[in-house]
């Protein structure tokens, strides 16, 4: 019988702490794996760590050949260091996970067997998230309400990255090179059978987590702004409504005046709505530089990641 693979792909910036674990728990899905016709391998994308994760990584990778990496030349981000590892990935099957075993890597038998069934994208979909925060909980439900409302894409409610593709759905991914990426929004858009597989997210491992909340910030911006052209066109129609009530204070002033002896409010109204005016005004302009300051970085083309060093890979440094 022919073997499949399967590669998981896991980004790691400063994960000197868990990665050990991580290697065990990852090697004991392999043998579980080998013996139902599946060849794993790893491929860990080293995101310009400044501790020692690299160092464990290339010592990993001495004794055991299915275990790649992919060193980044600095800190790109979690979503250009998966982009990394999508590029240089070959199998049949390819799972994205976190490195901090938040998402437990036993559950990938699970999804394989539901791409087996002939699904391309099975989704971690979280119906717990062990430890964190209200704040996290409450921000992320908004979020993602926020996004259905403003995407025309379908984006599932909480999920992550954590998921199994199909090579279609690698293939095509791969295609995207767009420089603004939310990767769980992207692989939606591509298509194919979707099925979401329910889990309980655990705790992290060891460490701390990288995504503090000006980082989740920029995250959350970027997803909106990269997946939805609707704040434009709410723009133009609260410019309607500004001009719509604009004119319909004209013609009551014009009335009031040329008909009624009622004195027209004065300086401090003038003032007031040309204070609220501009502010609208500016926020718009802020909006729409939002768009531009994407075609602009979109423009200059640089590669989304370089590369310093690989280990057991076969790949061109830049
Ligand atoms: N990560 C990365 N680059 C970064 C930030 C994070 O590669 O700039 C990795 C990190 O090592 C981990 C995964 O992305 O394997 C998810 O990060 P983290 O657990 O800190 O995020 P959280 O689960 O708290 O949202
Ligand atoms: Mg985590």
């Amino acid at each position: 019988m022919l073997r499949e693979k399967l590669e998981i792909i896991a980004p790691v910036y400063n994960e000197e702490e868990v990665l050990h674990e991580t290697l065990t728990r990852f090697n004991l899905l392999r043998e579980n794996l080998a013996n139902k016709n599946v060849d794993v391998s790893f491929l860990f994308v080293d995101d310009g760590s400044n501790d020692s994760t690299l160092e464990i990584l290339r010592n990993a990778s001495l004794n055991q050949l299915h275990l790649k990496v992919l060193s980044l030349s600095r800190n790109f981000g979690h979503q250009f260091a998966l982009t990394a590892g999508l590029d240089h990935a070959d199998a049949d099957y390819i799972v994205i996970i976190d490195a901090d075993l938040q998402d437990p890597p036993e559950l990938i038998m699970d999804m394989l067997n539901l791409a087996r069934k002939g699904f391309h994208n099975v989704y971690g979909k979280r119906r717990s998230r062990k430890s964190e925060t209200w704040f996290k909980k409450i921000t992320a439900a908004l979020f993602y309400r926020f996004l259905s409302y403003m995407s025309d894409t379908k984006i599932p409610a909480n999920t992550g990255d954590f998921r199994l593709i199909t090579k279609p759905v690698h293939k095509a991914f791969c295609s995207m090179r767009e420089r603004h990426r939310f990767i769980r929004g992207m692989i939606p858009w591509i298509g194919f059978t979707s099925i979401a597989y329910e889990y309980d997210r655990d705790k992290r491992f060891a460490g701390k987590t990288k995504f503090p909340f000006s980082k989740m910030f920029a995250f959350a911006n970027n997803a909106i702004f990269s997946f939805s052209t609707k704040p434009i066109l709410i723009a133009t129609r609260l410019g309607l409504v500004t001009i719509t009530l604009g004119f319909t204070g004209a013609v009551c002033i014009v009335y009031l005046k040329l008909f009624t002896n009622t004195p027209v409010p004065g300086l401090t109204a003038t003032l007031t709505s040309l204070s609220i005016f501009s502010g609208i005004q500016i926020l718009l302009i802020g909006l729409v530089g939002s768009y531009v300051a994407r075609i602009f970085e979109e423009g200059k083309g640089r590669p989304l990641y370089l590369v310093n060093e690989t280990h057991n890979l076969k790949c061109e440094i830049n």
